[in-house]
């Protein structure tokens, strides 16, 4: 009985009871902020750093508590995809970011293309196609201007499922392209299943690639896999000029990251859009 009570104590430790509490917490605060409409979306450039071209933004989302506290998609996207919650969450993001794109098209006189985050479950909903299709419609945006983001651990579970699917986005005209490359099980041959248009080198190789020979191996390597299969590649978390240069050099242009411009609310970026080219020349 004694050790039986030393396990229960070391299986229900304070630490553990307080973030299933905390969790069960957080689940019923972003069921009231979706209803509440208490999101937001960031949007981060990406840019050609070769030409100084707006190759377009990546819409991340945001989330304030009532009390002006800010949570960081790292720590509520895990609790929204347990509790299914990611599935109206990444709805409304996604109806969201195509009325932007179609704003900005109208307002700046020149297509911006926005790039959503995809999550699994959001991915393996039946209807999620049909979900794109409207939010596509409801925005009256051309079709060319949604990219979505999805990662490798969503291709491999059910390959061909996904291949389907992805085939089905594709004829809607939508661009596709794998977050986080380089992070998970991806292989050439395995690639070529998947009619993708980009791969996003993970900023987890960017940090480092200025010093670091394996991460220019890696980054290569990837340059390497895009120009095999006429992909093209973008290097994310781009922060300093020195990475920059290394990038170039190495045969990647297509970036993006604090160096460039961060994460912005819509109407800050439209102002970063409305000024780029030129502005932020460094
Ligand atoms: P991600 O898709 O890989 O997004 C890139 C993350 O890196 C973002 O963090 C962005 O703010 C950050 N970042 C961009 N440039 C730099 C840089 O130069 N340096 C550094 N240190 N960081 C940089 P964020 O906004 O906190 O988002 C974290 C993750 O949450 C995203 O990673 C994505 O996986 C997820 N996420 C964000 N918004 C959504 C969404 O609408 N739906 C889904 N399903 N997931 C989302
Ligand atoms: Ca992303
Ligand atoms: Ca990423
Ligand atoms: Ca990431």
């Amino acid at each position: 009985a004694k050790g039986a009570g030393r396990n229960r104590t070391h299986f229900f430790s304070p630490d553990l009871l307080a973030s299933i509490e905390s969790r069960h917490r957080l689940v019923g605060q972003l069921r009231a902020a979706l209803r509440d409409d208490a999101f937001t979306l960031h949007y981060q450039p990406k840019v050609n750093a070769a030409t100084r071209e707006l190759t377009g933004v990546e819409a991340l989302l945001r989330w304030t508590l009532p009390d002006g506290q800010a949570v960081s998609p790292a720590e509520f996207i895990p609790v929204a995809e347990e509790s299914g919650l990611i599935v109206p969450l990444g709805g409304w993001v996604l109806r969201e970011a195509c009325a932007q794109a179609r704003a900005w098209q109208l307002a700046l006189g020149r297509a911006v293309p926005v790039a959503v985050n995809i999550s699994g479950l959001q991915f393996t909903q039946a209807d999620f196609v049909e979900q794109v299709r409207a939010a596509l419609e409801g925005a009256q945006l051309d079709p060319h201007l949604l990219e979505l983001e999805i990662t490798e651990s969503m291709l491999v579970t059910q390959p061909q499922q996904a291949s389907d699917r992805l085939r089905s986005l594709r004829d809607l005209g939508v661009r596709l392209s794998i977050d986080d490359f380089g992070t998970g099980f991806s292989s050439l041959s395995y690639l070529k299943l998947f009619p993708v248009d980009m791969l996003k080198i993970d900023r987890a190789f960017v940090q480092d690639v200025t010093t670091d020979r394996n991460d220019v191996a890696i980054v290569e390597a990837v340059i390497g896999i895009g120009q095999a299969l006429n992909l093209q590649v973008l290097a994310e978390g781009v922060e300093t000029p020195q990475q920059v240069q290394t990038l170039l050099n190495l045969g990647c242009a297509a970036m993006q990251g604090y160096h460039f411009a961060r994460p912005m609310p819509a109407a800050q970026a439209q102002a970063w859009l409305t000024d780029w080219p030129g502005a932020n020349d460094s």
